[in-house]
């Protein structure tokens, strides 16, 4: 098993464009946290089964998927709900992404975590890339890649970890408040450190 460089950052602030492009241009595999979210609890996984067992057939759709709007619901009615799912689907989603990581054939693979600060998952990664940018691009970005309300953008951001608090656990950090051009060259040198730190 190769190096593992976690990425992380708020919501908006170029996760996904940064680690498309170690991907389209240096061919680093990809883990994505939370596509391994959505594939814990696919119709007629273990995760979907439990979390029906749990709050009834009325919890899933009829096609057989989970309804994410009712989930939520019960997990900001009651915290016991939502302490009862993350210790049901975190140890599922990690041990998925440790799996992802060990079949990853790149020199190097990049594990994004969106909530990596707030939930310690630094420690599945070998060095840790921060993609930051100012709470204001953060909110513009979002608010024309969602089309959500500025109000929920600031919900969002406001449960997240601070700037401060993810800069923290960086190794690197990447900023993105400029145009997505000029992230190429920072990008190519981070590619050449994560190669030298392979070997
Ligand atoms: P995240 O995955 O961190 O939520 P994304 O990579 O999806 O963020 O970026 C958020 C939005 O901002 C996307 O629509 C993306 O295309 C756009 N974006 C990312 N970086 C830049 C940039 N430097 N300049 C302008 N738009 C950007």
């Amino acid at each position: 098993m190769g190096l593992v460089i976690g990425i992380t950052g708020g919501i908006g602030s170029g996760k996904t464009t940064v680690a498309n492009h170690f991907h389209d241009n240096y061919h680093i595999d990809i883990v994505d946290a939370d596509l391994v979210a959505r594939e814990v609890v696919e119709p007629g996984s273990d995760g979907l089964q439990a979390i029906i067992t749990q709050f009834g057939g009325d919890i899933i759709h009829s096609d057989g998927t989970l309804n994410r709007v009712k989930l939520r619901e019960l997990v900001f009615a009651d915290p016991k709900n939502k302490a009862w799912i993350d210790q049901l689907l975190h140890p599922m989603i990690r041990q998925k992404m440790q799996q992802q990581i060990q079949q990853s054939t790149s020199p190097y693979c990049l594990l994004v975590i969106p909530l990596m600060a707030e939930n310690n998952l630094q420690t599945m990664a070998d060095q840790v890339l921060v993609v930051d940018v100012s709470p204001e691009t953060q909110v513009q970005r979002t608010l024309a890649r969602d089309g959500v309300s500025k109000e929920q953008v600031h919900a969002i951001l406001k449960a997240q970890a601070s700037r401060e608090q993810r800069l923290a656990i960086a190794d690197d950090i990447i900023s993105n408040d400029g145009r997505s051009e000029l992230l190429a060259e920072k990008i190519a040198q981070l590619h050449r450190k994560y190669l030298a730190l392979c070997k």
